[in-house]
């Protein structure tokens, strides 16, 4: 960080910046201020809202309000974590660049900051703060998503290039992206940690075909991307060759850790189920506030909320003094899937009737429906639940591992259904 602790604006000073800036630049968030993606956007309605997204990161950045944790010499404001909660405390209430905050802020700006070079932070760090790079992860496959280094995806090295050829699934939003993270096996002579990279790739070259894939609410913003050919200068590769999985490892830790990360924006207490401050006027419209039930699942959405929002302080305090190892990540991980589940479960209860049949006029309680529906990608999303428990039972909790029969085989070797 650039500026040193005498310097630096005290956290209660910049919350007066902040609250003074925010109310005269942001708009305020309107019922029909939607963070997710919905299945009833036409593509230009979705592409106006990546647009509008892009110009509210750029007003953050100008006013130097992007970025507050990320040093000055990319383009942040150089402050601290203890900053960035400010303004996600600050910013409830007001619309903010959603779509820009996850996957480009955290992990793919999170992993640039750890294993980039000068020249690829310089490049790219900047114009991701200044909303004109938005970034997409490109590690899921066909051939599964959960075991991230059996990665089939190949890049082979010709001189000063790499020529890629492969397939990515379940990138969100990659056809309105920039730029891909991507995780590729530059060795299949050695066991499946060792022979992987990373590279930095542009989505919209000819080499990479986009298909959207529809998913149950109607939505297309599934991608699966086909790579074909595709070269990439070896300077657009991200740390040493074959040594991919440092860099993975912390990537997944990155993914692991949205909840408790200091770079995206994440407005306080709004979970991604049934946001808890938009229940009691729910529960008002449908009359649930009248009845005692109602009333317990308004309060324990906010219970979740709240406990969530104070495990995503005391995860961070466990690391950083040590009390706890990285992997403790998994837990705020945990902890954010189950809590969207439960919360979208509460809203949907809480609509009643038009929660699971409606019309046009009820759509602000008809998507809670919808929210129901979809409910399960908040444990899939980001590495599922499941996976999250075995790093909490294997790495912090010293249980044993898992039984890995591909563990010290080439990977060449390893037995798979499509056999390269
Ligand atoms: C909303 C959303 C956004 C996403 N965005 C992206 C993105 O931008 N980029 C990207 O690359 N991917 C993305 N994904 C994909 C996501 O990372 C994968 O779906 C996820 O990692 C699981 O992989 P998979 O679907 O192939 O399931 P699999 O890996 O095939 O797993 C199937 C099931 O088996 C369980 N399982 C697998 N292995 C184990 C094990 N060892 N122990 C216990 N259980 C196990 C899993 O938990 C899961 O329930 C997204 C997914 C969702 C839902």
């Amino acid at each position: 960080m650039s500026n040193t602790t005498e310097e630096m604006e005290p956290v209660e000073d910049f919350r007066v910046r902040v609250r003074a800036w925010l109310k005269d630049n942001m708009p305020v968030a309107g019922p029909d201020f939607s963070q997710g993606m919905g299945g009833h956007l036409a593509d230009d309605e979705e592409l106006e809202i990546v647009q509008h997204n892009r110009d509210l990161q750029k007003k953050l950045f100008d006013a130097g309000l992007a970025g507050i944790a990320v040093p000055k010499a990319y383009g942040g404001a150089g402050l601290t974590p203890a900053h960035m909660r400010v303004f996600n405390e600050e910013i409830v209430g007001y619309e903010y660049p959603s779509r820009i905050q996850v996957p480009t802020m955290t992990p793919c700006m999170a992993v640039l900051l750890d294993f980039g070079s000068e020249e690829q932070k310089k490049n790219h760090i900047p114009k991701m703060l200044s909303g004109e790079e938005i970034w997409m992860q490109f590690l899921s496959e066909p051939s599964g998503g959960s075991d991230v280094a059996a990665a089939l995806t190949t890049a082979t090295r010709d001189g000063e290039e790499w020529v890629l050829n492969g397939s990515k699934i379940w990138t969100t939003g990659a056809w309105w992206s920039d730029w891909g993270l991507c995780l590729a096996r530059t060795n299949w002579d050695v066991p499946k940690h060792r022979g992987l990279s990373v590279f930095i790739l542009p989505i919209h070259q000819p080499g990479i075909e986009i298909n959207r894939i529809e998913m149950l609410n109607g939505s297309k913003e599934f991608c699966q991307e086909y790579i074909d050919d595709v070269r990439i200068p070896d300077s657009d590769r991200v740390s040493e060759v074959d040594d991919g999985w440092t860099v993975g490892i912390r990537w997944m830790f990155h993914e692991r850790s949205l909840s408790i990360s200091p770079y995206p924006i994440r407005p306080v207490g709004q979970g991604r189920g049934g946001q808890p401050s938009s229940l009691l006027p729910l529960a008002r419209r449908s009359g649930r506030d009248r009845d005692r039930r109602g009333r317990e699942l308004v309060g324990e959405a906010y219970a979740l909320a709240m406990a969530q929002d104070r495990l995503g302080q005391r995860i961070p305090e466990a690391m950083a003094t040590g009390h706890m190892n990285d992997q403790a990540a998994s837990i705020g991980r945990l902890m954010a899937g189950s809590t969207a589940v439960r919360q979208s479960t509460i809203s949907h209860e809480l609509a009643g009737s038009a929660g699971v049949a409606w019309t046009d006029d009820d759509e602000s309680l008809g998507s809670r429906g919808e929210g129901f529906l979809m409910r399960q990608s908040a444990c899939i999303g980001g590495g599922t639940t499941e996976m999250a428990r075995n790093v909490i039972s294997e790495r912090v909790l010293g249980m044993p591992r898992e039984r890995a029969a591909d563990r010290d085989i080439p990977f060449r070797d390893v037995e798979r259904s499509a056999k390269k």
